[in-house]
């Protein structure tokens, strides 16, 4: 059954919590249902919701927009798991753990859906969904045709994905698989990844013995590190580290001896931007209800009532002082929907 919300306060379905409604707020829970959505609809179309983890949102949305609730984990094979588009990422990765699977534990505690994890290839703790990845089956919002993408299909790259293409948004992700790899498969620390600074860190004296001491360790870190976003709303982070050609950063390095850089792939390396906000003196600082959380200089948190469109206007203060600072200019990293 189609649940209705007319004047949805979409502060109850972001981690930013910020102050907007949208015209009707649509929660779909089965694929099946999609076509109902479609006539149901109050006024225009405006997108997908997931579980708000990566969204700004401005004070008033008009028309419709479509909660993907539909929800269900299955093993379809010894090695592939099958998750449906509404279940929460992390239930996901603690399932597999349960099943003695292992390949997500590196991505333990990142909120959201099943179904977004895939549009921007979510990642962390040096593993990306991509290298977990079998396939997905989407739904056309216009059309309704049903497609299965594989691997090749996705053009998966650093928090981004084919998805994020315009040519490619009217796809509603209804369930992604998995290639994961059975615990008794071998010695475990062959495919334990923990080559991450934090990890190996953590791990220096003994390699973990498996995947769950992995997951533990990750969720120790991520809540040393981050600002649980129940007690300070906020959506992870909010721009993307820039990644730039060898030739540019060594410029960069030469003006910034201190500059943490780090190689990606040949012929790029990635700057991490928190680095540049904090040197901008920018960590801790607040304007109003929105400000730079004193964790992580990359998170932006709503400390009160804030809207989207003052997180906004704090946000262009950030990239502004980057860009007179280190000449970047810094994108941002959720969905951003104002009107
Ligand atoms: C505290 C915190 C920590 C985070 N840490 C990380 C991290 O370590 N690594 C990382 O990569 N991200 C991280 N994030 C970002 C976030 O967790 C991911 O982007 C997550 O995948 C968003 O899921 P969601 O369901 O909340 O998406 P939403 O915010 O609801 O939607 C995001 C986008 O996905 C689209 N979408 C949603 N569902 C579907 C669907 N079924 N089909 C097609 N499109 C869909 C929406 O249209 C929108 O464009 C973090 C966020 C928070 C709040």
């Amino acid at each position: 059954m189609l649940e209705i919300i007319d004047n949805a306060d979409l502060s109850a379905h972001t981690s930013l919590r910020l102050q907007g409604r949208v015209d009707r707020l649509i929660r779909v829970h089965h694929p099946t249902e999609l076509a109902d959505a479609k006539r149901a609809l109050r006024g225009a179309f405006r997108g997908l919701l997931g579980e708000g983890t990566n969204s700004v949102f401005g004070s008033h949305i008009q028309g419709s927009m479509i909660q993907i609730a539909w929800r269900g984990i299955e093993r379809i094979s010894p090695n592939q798991v099958r998750a449906q588009a509404g279940e929460n990422w992390d239930e996901l990765v603690q399932w597999s753990l349960c099943q003695e699977l292992q390949g997500l534990e590196n991505l333990s505690m990142i909120p959201g859906s099943v179904g977004a994890a895939p549009i921007q290839n979510i990642g962390a703790y040096g593993v990306e969904l991509s290298q977990r990845f079998s396939e997905l089956e989407a739904v056309h919002w216009e059309h309704h045709e049903r497609k299965r993408f594989r691997l090749a299909d996705c053009f998966f790259s650093y928090r981004s994905s084919i998805f994020k293409q315009l040519s490619h948004q009217g796809w509603i992700i209804s369930q992604v698989d998995f290639q994961l790899n059975p615990q008794d498969a071998g010695d475990p620390s062959s495919v334990l990844h923990y080559a991450y600074p934090d990890l190996m860190q953590r791990f220096a004296c003994a390699a973990p013995r498996n995947a769950r001491e992995l997951a533990q360790a990750v969720r120790s870190i991520r809540s040393h590190k981050l600002p649980d976003p129940n007690i300070e709303p906020n959506a992870g982070s909010f721009f993307h580290n820039p990644r730039l050609s060898n030739p540019i950063v060594m410029d960069l390095k030469a003006r910034f001896p201190e500059l943490p850089i780090y190689p990606d792939g040949a012929h790029h390396h990635k700057i991490p931007a928190a680095w540049m906000i904090e040197r901008c003196g920018l960590k801790g600082q607040r304007q109003g209800d929105v400000g730079v959380s004193d964790k992580h200089a990359l998170v932006l948190v709503n400390y009160g009532q804030a809207s989207g469109e003052s997180l906004l206007a704090f946000a262009q203060t950030i990239i502004q002082a980057v860009q007179q600072r280190f000449g970047l200019t810094l994108s941002i990293e959720p969905r951003v929907l104002l009107r």
